[in-house]
């Protein structure tokens, strides 16, 4: 397994770790600041000393993989793993306003994005909504608002107990390791959610609606930007 630092402190850009694994799939550390892709948010990206990480993604039991090119370090190596910040730091803010695109959208998701610069959520949503303006208007008072993200873990057994707390309908949350990560905003959304996120919400900035496309007979894929 490896150390998911990222989880107690989503603002560490950097790190020092130990080399566990390098093959042609990545390298492995014992502890790492580096997200694996995954819940809609890409892998981050920044270098372990003189290699450059273009891609991280999840291994194998555990195991966080940092996909490198040049030179690789040797198992047993100490190196520091360091983090492209802009580009983690926009996914963190972005992954925090789409929370809340579900919550000024309550309807169920289907799937969704994050990136640096445009993210989305798409939404069961039969029918355009009526007021985008208004839409945009919520998210950015919420935004404003300054509600705190904070998180709390609940056993599986509560979650099954407790369906609704799940919005999105095409990522389940990781069960199996007997419990749960939610991540709470303000008195606002609950909902199970691995990724990373901004310590409250006026750290996202200003945000306004993009497109609102029709995909397929009974969804909308809602894009978000920054302002
Ligand atoms: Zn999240």
């Amino acid at each position: 397994m490896t150390e998911l630092l990222f989880r107690d402190d989503p603002a560490l850009d950097w790190c020092e770790a130990r080399v566990v694994g390098v093959s042609s799939a990545g390298v492995v550390l014992d502890r790492t600041v580096f997200y694996p892709a995954g819940g809609g948010q890409p892998g981050d990206t920044g270098t372990l000393d003189a290699a450059i990480v273009h891609d991280t993604v999840r291994g194998e039991d555990g195991t966080v993989l940092h996909l490198c090119e040049g030179e690789l370090p040797g198992i047993g190596e100490t190196v520091t793993a360091t983090l492209d910040w802009d580009r983690r730091f926009a996914h963190m803010r972005m992954h925090t306003a789409l929370h809340l695109l579900s919550v000024a959208i309550p309807l169920p998701v289907s799937g969704g994005a994050i990136g640096a610069g445009k993210s989305r959520l798409d939404f069961d949503m039969p029918e355009a909504p009526e007021d985008r303006d208004a839409i945009e208007r919520a998210l950015n008072e919420m935004i404003a608002a300054d509600h705190p993200v904070t998180e709390e873990w609940i056993t599986d057994d509560d979650l099954a107990a407790n369906p609704g707390l799940v919005k999105t309908m095409s990522v389940q949350p990781p069960k199996g390791q007997g419990r749960v990560r939610l991540v709470r905003i303000g008195d606002i959304d609950l909902q199970p959610c691995g990724g990373t996120h901004v310590a409250s919400t006026a750290g996202i900035g200003p945000v306004r609606l993009g497109k609102i496309e029709k995909k397929g007979r009974q969804n909308r894929r809602v894009s978000l930007h920054f302002a």
